[in-house]
């Protein structure tokens, strides 16, 4: 069977790539600083290797006689969605010369040095050369992939397949529209007090309680494991081995919580992704080299979203757990009611850093940083403007004045690795959220298990509508089924106003 031949093939470079996510792990979770140097020439290797496994003359072979073979299947069916997968991601490297690859690569490794010390230092122009040499590789990038309208599409392909400048335009109108009135009244109104969560809070008891959470979730820790990092991520190697990592300090108690809970929403989406998609296609991101089950970035960012913010922010949900939260820390909560407790984990505050910022604000962080992207990538705006356009655009959406640049345009990571064309994911996921989780509570048996914490029920209406789906169908296919409608964000605009209105007493 030359289709078996051709699965078993994709199979080996979905090995050599979990063998990439377990380095990057390793990496991020135990490895001593000395590793670094050969950690990151061991990953360069991989993944060259991995790429030419795939283009390979000999996969090539295999997959055209699978094609032949299952050529008179539906379009549809499993086995040419797994072959049109392959032809579309060979096609997608092909066009990208190996040489532009490395030179990325390496512009990556040598950028993420030079942009801690200039964040460190607050000192953009000390970046700004790399910068410019990866703007003018992502150009030359765009041009190799090709696009209808704009450059910056090429990029997002890769996180966001389908998405485009033109799509993304009225989508953040709307939302600008439906949340700078809301984020304005708020800011108006008293804040709520937070004082308690800045108390000091074991961090060993801080994890117990944030795995004791994912576990009721539907975290399967016999195929998954809790790590301390830096910054918290989610991985998969297979959907056998699924682990999460949180960041936690005394000082600030959700850090930890909130961090589990978001990464607990992304590996529920790879735990329960079909078991007959392990190591095929439908498992692996062949366009961005990454062995992911689910389909976009968005959509994974959807699951997270859904379960830090709709029900680990739920009044529903401490309504049922803060009493294990007290009796975890009795003397840091003494006197804090749930409702407090409520009102403090969904304070409002405009901030300057992305990665701290609240449910209702953290979207504005992403429309600059697009706007920002798409502007470097065609051209309309400069390295060298780079750092005024950014503090006129959080003026614009958060009101407020950035001081240095440590606070302003050098705070992400993500340009210095090489990477542009990855924001636009985290509000796609916000809004698909939103939408998946008004869908799955019109069910009255969802709607009574977030009442009681019973979270089986809701977990297995995403496994049956996004998990198990893995790579099978698109982004926008996969949310029309499930929810009857294309990408929407009156879902989500809904959920935050009624959210902050009750809170703030707006
Ligand atoms: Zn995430």
């Amino acid at each position: 069977m030359a289709y078996n031949a051709f699965l078993e093939r994709m199979g080996e470079v979905n090995d050599l790539l979990n063998a990439d996510s377990i380095l990057n792990w390793d990496a991020r979770t135990m490895m001593p600083p000395g590793g670094a140097d050969t950690r990151a020439k061991q990953l360069a290797t991989l993944s060259v290797v991995t790429r030419e496994h795939l283009v390979a003359d000999e996969t090539r072979r295999l997959l055209e006689r699978a094609e032949a073979e299952v050529a008179n299947l539906p379009s549809d069916s499993v086995e040419r969605t797994m072959c049109a997968h392959v032809r579309e991601a060979i096609d997608y490297h092909l066009r990208i010369p190996a040489a532009l690859v490395h030179k990325r690569a390496e512009v990556g490794s040598i950028g993420q040095h030079i942009w801690a010390k200039a964040r460190a230092e607050s000192d953009f122009a000390s970046f700004a050369p790399v910068l410019e040499q990866t703007i003018a590789l992502n150009q030359e990038m765009a041009e190799c992939i090709g696009y209808e309208e704009h450059p910056y599409d090429a990029l997002m392909y890769r996180f966001e397949p389908g998405e485009t400048v033109r799509s993304l335009q009225p989508l953040f109108a709307t939302l600008r529209e439906g949340l700078l009135p809301l984020v304005k009244a708020i800011g108006e109104k008293e804040a709520p007090r937070v004082d308690f969560l800045e108390r000091p809070f074991p961090v060993e008891a801080q994890l117990d309680f944030a795995l004791k959470m994912a576990r009721k979730l539907g975290y399967d820790t016999d195929r998954g494991r809790l790590d301390l990092t830096v910054h918290p991520f989610e991985v998969s190697f297979t959907r056998n081995d699924v682990r999460i990592t949180t960041r936690a300090n005394d000082e600030w108690m959700p850090k930890c919580l909130f961090g589990t809970l978001h990464e607990t929403g992304h590996a529920l989406y790879e735990q329960f992704c079909d078991p007959a998609y392990t190591r095929t296609p439908l498992a692996t991101d062949l366009v961005g080299l990454y062995a992911v089950g689910g389909v976009s970035f968005g959509a994974h960012e959807s699951q997270s979203r859904l379960f830090e913010n709709h029900v680990g922010r739920s009044r529903e949900f401490w309504e049922q757990n803060y009493g294990e939260l007290q009796a975890t820390f009795p003397e840091q909560l003494a006197g804090i009611d749930t409702e407090t407790f409520w009102r403090a984990v969904n304070r409002v505050e405009p901030g300057l850093i992305r990665v701290e910022s609240d449910e209702l604000t953290y979207d504005f962080h992403i429309m600059l940083r697009v706007e920002i992207e798409a502007a470097l990538v065609d051209g309309s705006l400069s390295v060298p403007d780079l750092p005024e356009a950014w503090n006129a655009k959080v003026k614009e959406y958060l009101g407020l004045d950035v001081p240095n640049d440590r606070l302003g345009v050098l705070q992400d990571v993500h340009w210095s690795s090489g990477q542009v064309g990855t924001f636009c994911n985290y509000t796609i996921g916000n809004v698909m959220a939103g939408q998946l989780f008004a869908s799955a509570t019109e069910d009255d048996r969802i709607r009574e298990g977030l009442a009681t914490a019973d979270y089986l029920p809701l977990r297995e209406w995403m496994t049956e509508h996004v998990h198990r789906h893995g790579r099978r169908y698109t982004r926008n296919q996969l949310l029309e089924k499930a929810t009857g409608g294309s990408l929407d964000p009156t879902f989500y605009i809904e959920h935050l106003t009624r959210k902050y209105s009750d809170i703030y007493g707006i």
